[in-house]
């Protein structure tokens, strides 16, 4: 190991995978294959969305319920407040606690009628993503991840109102961050220390997002307040029609950035899988990680 870096013996990494509901018979299929690769690497939970406006309650619930029967992982299931009473929404955290789900995601989510609009909560509905972890923790002792955003969330006027909500989330009862996907692992580090600077000492796990198509992740991203540096457009130059060197460009991004947080003492990581387990699983690879055999 390069000196002042973190031997990766020492420190048990622990990751996790985050899966979409899939829509058609096809996608649930590509799904569980991806499921089954990523498996044998003993993530510490697997996590599957809520679409937005809660569009996918249904698919979100079959799908953690198949990969907690199925699979045998852990899986931790996403929720949102929006569109929907606090009635409604518990009735969602007791259907995931029937099928075996300890472990929500909880969040905000976005307006119906697209990120950028303004949020408005529903009538009779819980107001915020700190709102809705105190709801689900009086439905049960569930353990509840939450959202954090190291360039900030668009609509954060300022870090200090970030941090604030992010504040109001721990104090409602979560005990994880998950971050929206960053490329600038500066702004990560620099995140964390405010947070710590405010009192907050939950850990706040980075979501790596390895590039699938760097275009559209570069159009998802201008929406989402994720920053694409210039260096990182430079490196996918050219690749629109040459899949194979993209896919190898995407490898060596990913676990360039992985390392570079390992070596600055980060343990836990969150994949944004997007359904595929190649790239996940060769950066968990290039990290040390190997399959146990069932
Ligand atoms: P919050 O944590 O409540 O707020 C985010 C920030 O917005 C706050 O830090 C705060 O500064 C600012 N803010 C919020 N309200 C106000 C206000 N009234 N005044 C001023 N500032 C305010 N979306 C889905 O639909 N389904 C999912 O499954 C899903 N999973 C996600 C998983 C992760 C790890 C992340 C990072 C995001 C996920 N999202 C998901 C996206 C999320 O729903 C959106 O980013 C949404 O816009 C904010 O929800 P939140 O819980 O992060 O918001």
């Amino acid at each position: 190991e390069p000196s002042g870096r973190r031997s990766k013996e020492t420190h048990k990494l622990n990751v996790s995978f985050e899966f979409f509901p899939p829509k058609t018979p096809k996608m649930e299929e590509s799904l569980w294959a991806s499921v089954e690769r990523l498996a044998p690497l003993q993530p510490e939970f697997v996590s599957v969305t809520y679409g937005a406006g809660g569009s996918t309650r249904e698919r979100t619930h079959a799908t953690v319920k198949r990969i907690i029967k199925e699979a045998g992982i852990p899986a931790a299931a996403h929720l949102t407040c929006v569109s929907a009473t606090r009635e409604e929404v518990d009735a969602v955290v007791r259907s995931y606690a029937e099928v075996g789900v300890t472990h929500i995601v909880a969040l905000r989510g976005d307006p119906a009628a697209g990120v950028g609009e303004k949020y408005v909560p529903h009538e009779g509905g819980y107001i915020n993503a700190a709102d809705l972890v105190a709801g689900i923790k009086r439905v049960g002792d569930f353990e509840v991840s939450v959202s954090a955003y190291p360039e900030k969330h668009p609509e954060s006027p300022d870090f200090a109102t970030d941090i604030e909500m992010l504040r109001q989330k721990v104090e409602a009862g979560a005990t994880r961050a998950i971050t929206q996907f960053f490329f600038d692992n500066d702004h990560y580090e620099a995140y964390v220390e405010r947070v710590r600077r405010a009192g907050i000492f939950i850990p706040i796990v980075p979501g790596i997002l390895p590039i699938h198509n760097f275009v559209q992740m570069a159009g998802f991203a201008s929406r989402t307040g994720a920053s694409v540096p210039q260096w990182l457009a430079n490196r996918f130059e050219g690749l629109e029609d040459d899949p194979e060197t993209h896919r190898l460009v995407a490898a060596a991004v990913a676990a360039e950035q992985v390392e570079n947080l390992r070596s600055r003492g980060v343990d836990d990581f969150h994949f944004y899988t997007m359904n595929r387990a190649n790239l996940s699983y060769a950066i968990c690879h290039m990290l040390g990680m190997r399959p146990v055999k069932a």
